[in-house]
């Protein structure tokens, strides 16, 4: 008989970090999971109950009881405790931190609201409805009521209230209540779509992810050129696990969530699909949830966090474009989804899959024979495109030489050329380019002063329509100077192109061009980023520009164009991780062409035609690419050859902030010493963020870097100890493997 229960409480808070007992009262039913009211000092608080116990180390006395139950089921599911757990061991955070992904926020604090519509129901037979009618000719709304009720349940709101209580007097018809769900987007439609027939490459892939799926898991590296259709290998997987009474969970980056994707998976899966992305209002995602929670949809479509949908009996778990930054977490817990999803479908023995056209070096190189098995993901390769259309071809325009003929428009001749052949045949282009605004800076001709960011060091970004300078980092805004701050020459000029330039470009140099620009400045709207697609998807807009948001999953038949505009842009950023970006980006913009029936074109512009990423890119030659760039990691001691970590510092104070990276340098290497891990370090080193300033605050990292067979986990937690320690006045913060490393 367990009559105590481990809480951990709703609070965030280092030294809250552990479960506290509670008395459970009798003749109240807990389970573990299950999310309870408790006392909490003077307060009460929400807590959840972690595991039960007969015992109990204080005193009967000091137990004080459980007040109240929040929900009588259990809200997290025993395996997603267990995970909370692990992550807590793996990311370093407070268990709650890991439980609160757990739940909708909707189900915190108490603010569950359900929503219920009363409806009303007949209770009589047609012959009583036919003998009162009779009996009662008079009685003219009673006896419509009766005949729309013989029809079905109808809401009360609806219904001319006397007739429906004189009703109910007589037995005739009956209420009730009906919890009510929020359904994003209902206007989708939910008609199936048909099936195709599958190409080799896709029935090979779909044979070995559903046979490992019933011999109880393994893990897949999905490697489809794009357009090689590995949207359907996902939907045939997933049918597979419903079929077999398990569930599905399809993991794809935030942008690609789009209402046509979401109406995709609603065709083929109707109702037994529930989708979860930021878009939704905390109504309709706490809905979701508890239709997955219920058993009710059996397959979850989301962004990064949908990872942990409370879904039993998991089949498959699917990660779309596994390569991209968006599956790792940025804020506390910083997880990496890719890896929880690993570890789910650990433990509920399902298949997992990782699907790429251009995957990361990481986990291509757990592709590579010679892998230790408990690493290891299987490979699986479509090298071609659906119905044997060809990979649209790649030309490289080399810009320098556009700058020398005179050319200095964002278009080189060749694109230009391409650009109006296309449109004057009724076609469609999409424009790629990496950067938002106008021109990315801002600079003066004679003395070389770059206007920057007084709280960041960034320089600041030309927004035309509101013509300010912005910066990218900050939000910060200022209006452009007329003479230069430094010398005071009037020489300003405007470099570097945005998507507004090559928009204005675009209208200024083709009539025939019908613009739409897609980028985080034209999509902060509810729904914009469909409103857009929609006017290019229609043919209202012949001319798509935009950023990454163009970039992935967009399939549109009536493109034969894509020009990028400028590949360079991404090549030499602080960050060792920089060619892979740009190779990817290229790689999956350029698939964007052509995958229909007519052949597509793509064009890229770039100032380093030599460069291999760009190279590779063109020719669409990943595993090239891959050889390039892994040896290159592998001699630069880069990851996934070695692994990283940092701890940041940033405060108003540069020297405090300085000389707190410095103190636990000097702490980190006596400790590095102390456990004799000296030899499994490549590199220790204090020094200046690549970003020095942001938001006005001072940035120092401590760097280190290890070799793989080194104890990261002991090595983590000495640094999370560490900027857990920071003096007052700097802000500590420990990333492993981060994504950005400005
Ligand atoms: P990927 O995600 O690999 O780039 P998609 O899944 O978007 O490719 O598929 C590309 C296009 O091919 C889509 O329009 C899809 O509907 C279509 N498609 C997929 N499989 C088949 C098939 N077996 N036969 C015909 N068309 C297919
Ligand atoms: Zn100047
Ligand atoms: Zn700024």
């Amino acid at each position: 008989m367990s009559r105590y229960a481990n809480v951990i409480v709703d609070l965030s808070a280092d030294a809250l970090d552990r479960v506290f007992s509670y008395a459970v009262p009798e003749g109240m039913q807990i389970v573990p999971g299950q999310q309870v009211s408790v006392p909490f000092g003077p307060r009460r608080v929400e807590g959840f109950v972690v595991s039960l116990s007969g015992e109990c180390d204080l005193p009967p006395e000091k137990v004080r009881p459980i007040a109240a139950v929040a929900q009588e089921y259990p809200v997290v599911l025993p395996e997603l405790m267990a995970l909370a757990e692990w992550m807590h061991g793996r990311y370093l955070c407070n268990l709650v931190d890991a439980l609160r992904l757990m739940i909708p926020a909707e189900m915190r604090g108490g603010r569950v609201h359900v929503r219920t519509k009363r409806y009303a129901r007949l209770r009589w037979s047609a012959e009583q409805v036919a003998a009162f009618e009779r009996e009662n000719s008079r009685a003219r709304r009673q006896i419509e009521l009766l005949h729309s009720l013989e029809k079905g349940d109808l809401e009360t709101a609806a219904l001319n209230a006397s007739a429906l209580k004189a009703l109910r007097e007589k037995g005739a018809a009956e209420v009730y209540e009906c919890e009510m769900r929020r359904r994003p987007s209902p206007e989708l439609g939910t008609q199936r779509a048909g099936d195709f027939e599958l190409m080799p490459g896709q029935r090979r892939a779909v044979e070995a992810i559903c046979a490992a799926m019933d011999a109880g898991g393994e893990r897949f590296l999905l490697n489809g050129v794009t357009g090689s259709g590995k949207t359907e290998v996902y939907i045939r997987c997933i049918r597979h696990a419903l079929e077999t009474g398990r569930g599905a969970i399809v993991l794809v980056p935030e942008i690609s969530l789009t209402p046509q994707m979401v109406a995709w998976f609603r065709a083929r899966f109707g109702d037994g699909a529930a989708v979860l992305h930021s878009g939704l209002s905390a109504g309709e995602r706490f809905d979701e949830w508890r239709r997955i929670r219920f058993g009710e949809a059996r397959v979850v479509v989301g962004a990064r966090s949908a990872i942990f949908a409370p879904m039993e009996d998991i089949g498959v778990v699917i990660v779309d474009e596994e390569h991209e930054n968006t599956y790792q977490s940025e804020s506390r817990p910083r997880y990496d989804a890719r890896e929880v999803a690993w570890r789910r479908a650990e433990t509920n023995g399902a298949a997992l899959v990782l699907g790429s056209a251009t995957p990361s070096i990481s986990s291509f190189m757990r592709a590579m024979p010679g892998v230790r098995p408990e690493n290891r993901l299987e490979l699986l390769e479509m090298p071609e495109r659906v119905k044997g259309r060809p990979l649209p071809e790649v030309e490289l325009v080399d810009m320098r030489g556009e700058f020398e003929r005179g050319n200095h428009s964002v278009f080189s001749a060749r694109l230009a050329q391409a650009l109006r052949e296309c449109l004057s045949a009724g076609e469609q282009a999409m424009l790629f380019i990496n950067r938002r605004g106008h021109s990315t800076f801002v600079s003066c001709r004679k003395c070389g002063y770059v206007v920057k960011c007084p709280q960041c060091d960034v320089s600041m970004t030309y927004h035309q329509a509101e013509n300010l300078l912005r910066c990218h980092y900050c939000g910060n805004t200022m209006a452009p100077p007329r003479s230069c701050p430094q010398c005071g020459s009037g020489y300003i000029k405007y470099f570097g192109a945005g998507t507004q330039k090559v928009a204005e470009e675009a209208r200024r140099y083709f009539p025939e061009a019908r613009v739409v620009r897609m980028d985080v400045d034209t999509t902060r709207e509810k729904n914009a980023h469909e409103r857009i697609l929609n006017r290019f998807r229609s043919g209202e807009a012949n001319v798509l520009i935009g950023t990454q948001m163009i970039a992935k999953g967009l399939d549109f038949p009536n493109v034969t164009l894509v020009g990028v505009v400028a590949a360079d842009s991404t090549l030499n950023l602080p960050d060792y991780r920089s060619v892979e970006r740009t190779f990817q980006l290229i790689t999956q913009v350029a698939g964007r062409a052509g995958r229909a029936e007519k052949s597509g074109r793509v064009i890229v512009q770039t100032y380093e035609p030599d460069h291999y990423g760009i190279q590779l890119a063109a020719k669409q030659d990943y595993r090239s690419f891959y050889r390039r760039e892994s040896a290159f990691r592998k001699s630069a001691l880069y990851p996934p050859f070695t692994q990283i970590m940092r701890v940041v510092y940033s405060g108003k104070e540069e020297a405090a902030v300085r000389g707190a990276a410095e103190a636990d340098e000097e702490r980190m290497n006596a400790w590095l010493d102390a456990q004799g891990m000296r030899r499994d370090v490549v590199q220790l080193r204090a020094l200046e963020a690549p970003i020095a300033l942001l938001r006005g605050e001072h940035r120092w990292q401590l760097f280190l870097k290890m070799y793989f067979k080194g104890d990261l986990n002991a090595a983590c937690a000495r640094m999370q100890a560490l900027a857990g320690a920071a003096p007052a006045g700097v802000r500590a913060e420990l990333e492993v493997n981060p994504v950005n490393l400005f």
